[in-house]
């Protein structure tokens, strides 16, 4: 069809369980949280975030997360990992046996310092001596960088600081860098240009884009980011999710909406839409926030 070019296949990085659970009001069963991996795995999502080792004072959704872990059917082939906040959360993952791990950090200054508690270059250091260590262990490091299309705070970042902060995660060892829009700030403008000045950058780590829900204007985000030779997507079933550190945080961009618009265009994701319409609806099952 045409001179629109695109790839045969994208990877779509699951992140309902972890980033759609986290912030909800009332605590989710852990039966329910096993039952939704399990589900994502059933539909064919080889890429799953299952939760957080996180302090439970901070996260108190998340304190199962090594009942979880351990509890979940692990397909072959299909990467299972968790979000860890700091050195502490590496230390727990790597006792619970998880084989790769995701870092998170702000590109602005006072959203990183209200979220994590740490400067720009303080996380930096840390995610370093977590990519040293994961790496003596074998275990991959998976990288978020949040607010990197507009701070709920600062209003503009500048794409420089952003181009900086990939290049050292890449220079620490992770191998995935993933761009968060944590508040649905971005344009389509801002989501073919941003990534396609860092891909030109980056020399080996992959690059993936985490757009936030905005009125659907997310998708066009994606449409934009695609084109710029984005190929990994991250998504939530039932579009779940919203930063508790963020105001007017929204939730992920949906899932099943996302494998539905890769497939109309010919793109495979390896995913069952009828099947992750389900996890959808049972995501949405779950929750009885009002972020969703
Ligand atoms: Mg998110």
């Amino acid at each position: 069809m045409g001179n629109f070019k695109l790839p045969e296949k994208v990877d779509i990085f699951e992140v309902g369980p972890r980033d759609g659970l986290q912030n909800q009001r009332d605590f989710i069963p852990t039966e329910s949280k096993i039952e939704l991996v399990n589900k994502l795995t059933a539909a064919g999502c080889q890429r799953i975030e299952v939760t957080s080792f996180v302090h439970p004072k901070w996260v108190p959704q998340m304190k199962d997360a090594k009942e979880v872990f351990s509890r979940i059917d692990k397909k072959e082939g299909v990467v299972y990992n968790a979000l860890i906040p700091n050195l502490k959360g590496l230390e727990l993952a790597l006792e619970a046996g998880l084989q790769e791990v995701v870092t998170i950090m702000s590109a602005s200054e006072s959203h990183n310092k209200k979220n994590l508690n740490r400067s720009v270059d303080e996380s930096l250091k840390e995610i370093e001596e977590i990519n040293r260590i994961a790496a003596e262990k074998g275990v991959k490091v998976r990288s978020y960088i949040a607010t990197v299309f507009g701070c709920p705070i600062e209003g503009d970042v500048p794409v420089e600081k952003v181009i900086d902060i990939a290049l050292a995660l890449e220079e620490s060892g992770s191998y995935e860098i993933s761009l968060g829009d944590t508040t649905g700030m971005a344009n389509p403008i801002m989501a073919y240009e941003i990534p396609a000045m860092i891909l030109e950058r980056l020399k080996k780590a992959s690059l993936a884009v985490h757009y936030h829900q905005a009125d659907g204007i997310e998708f066009a985000n994606i449409l934009a980011s695609l084109k710029a030779g984005i190929t990994v997507f991250d998504g939530a079933a039932g579009g779940l999710g919203g930063c508790p550190y963020a105001p007017g945080a929204t939730g992920n961009t949906a899932t099943e909406t996302m494998v539905d618009m890769f497939h109309r265009m010919g793109i495979k994701t390896g995913i069952d839409l009828d099947l992750i319409n389900e996890c959808g609806k049972f995501a949405k099952s779950l929750v009885n926030c009002c972020n969703v």
